[in-house]
């Protein structure tokens, strides 16, 4: 464990962590309350052992501190054990309205000291698989279940904070809707089964092409999201003119390069895709007029023929 042990007391700090040490553990020492703070705000601890008697800010009103600095989500929970040389009722009853979890006396044994620990250090790995399940439950609910791409919840969320960020910096806000097209009957013929597939080998195609882009800083930011069934869009935060087109033509000639056949579609024979690109600046319009803007567009570019871009 990683362990942040607060005494102001150098002599008793160098013994204790010598002990804790032997023990496998790895320890940082803070030498008043303050420094605990600081340090606890720089780093991820496992435990913190607290002194309760030190002069200026005392263990308790430091451990009080350090849990107002504690997110709310229970894996954010640090243990704070109290290290006292005077193991009251009343200290006890202190260190737990404190914040504290548990308390034990400076003159501990060694392997009262170590059964502790060993407890502890199970807390923490359980912290730990707690919050990698939630940080993967998060992510699994921003995603979309067959392209894994963002889903229509994950991108509305971020549109609104990055037109927020348009707003305030006065930068235009780009924006791609992408239709597959002829896909019903792509379905009809080759069965739903099949369609899923292609959907999945279409979003990947488009995230590879968006990659690219802003690999090359062409497009930073820019993100896929799947919009909902066949439809796709690509949200570009900070494009410089002209270059959502330049995109969202570069994904329609992708998307055509894959040859995948699709015999029901019409003049082309493969799996095609039409795009609207739309650029707005914030000083103009608002978020829903880019959306709209965007969807016209894409209507223009399938009644003129499918397999292409019309662009604003
Ligand atoms: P257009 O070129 O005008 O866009 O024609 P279209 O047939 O693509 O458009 P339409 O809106 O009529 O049909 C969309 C089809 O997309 C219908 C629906 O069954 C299919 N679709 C939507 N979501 C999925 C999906 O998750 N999997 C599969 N296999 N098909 C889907
Ligand atoms: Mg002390
Ligand atoms: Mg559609
Ligand atoms: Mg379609």
């Amino acid at each position: 464990m990683k362990i942040l042990l607060v005494d102001d007391s150098r002599a008793i700090a160098l013994v204790t962590t010598a002990r804790l040490e032997s023990f496998g553990h790895e320890v940082r020492h803070a030498i008043n309350g303050q420094l605990a703070i600081e340090l606890f705000q720089r780093d991820q601890f496992d435990l913190v052992l607290m002194d309760i008697e030190m002069p200026g800010m005392n263990g308790f009103e430091t451990t009080t501190r350090i849990r107002a600095l504690e997110g709310h989500e229970p894996w954010a929970w640090t243990p704070i054990i109290f290290v006292t040389a005077t193991d009251t009722d009343t200290n006890l009853v202190t260190a737990i309205e404190a914040g504290g979890d548990d308390f034990i006396s400076k003159s501990v044994s060694e392997s009262v000291l170590q059964a502790k620990m060993k407890a502890l250090a199970r807390i923490a790995a359980m912290r730990q698989r707690l919050a990698q399940a939630n940080a993967k439950l998060q992510d699994q609910a921003n995603r979309d279940g067959l392209t894994g791409l963002f889903n229509r919840r994950a991108m509305d969320l971020r549109v609104d904070a990055l037109w927020e960020d348009a707003v305030r910096f006065g930068k235009p806000f780009s924006l791609l809707m992408i239709d597959v097209d002829n896909f019903k009957k792509y379905n009809d013929f080759y069965g739903h089964q099949a369609g899923d597939e292609c959907l999945r080998t279409v979003a990947g195609c488009i995230e590879r092409v968006v990659g690219a882009a802003s690999e090359d800083q062409m497009v930073p930011g820019a993100f896929v999201a799947r919009y909902g069934g066949e439809e796709f869009t690509v949200v570009i935060p900070e494009a410089v003119s002209g270059v959502h087109v330049g995109l969202g033509l570069g994904i329609v000639e992708a998307i055509a390069a894959l040859a995948i056949p699709h015999e029901a579609n019409a003049a082309w024979g493969i799996v095609t895709v039409s795009a609207g690109a739309a650029c707005m600046s914030p000083a103009i319009g608002s978020v829903g007029q880019v959306f709209r803007l965007a969807d016209e567009l894409l209507y223009k570019a399938k009644s003129q023929g499918r397999n292409r871009l019309a662009g604003d």
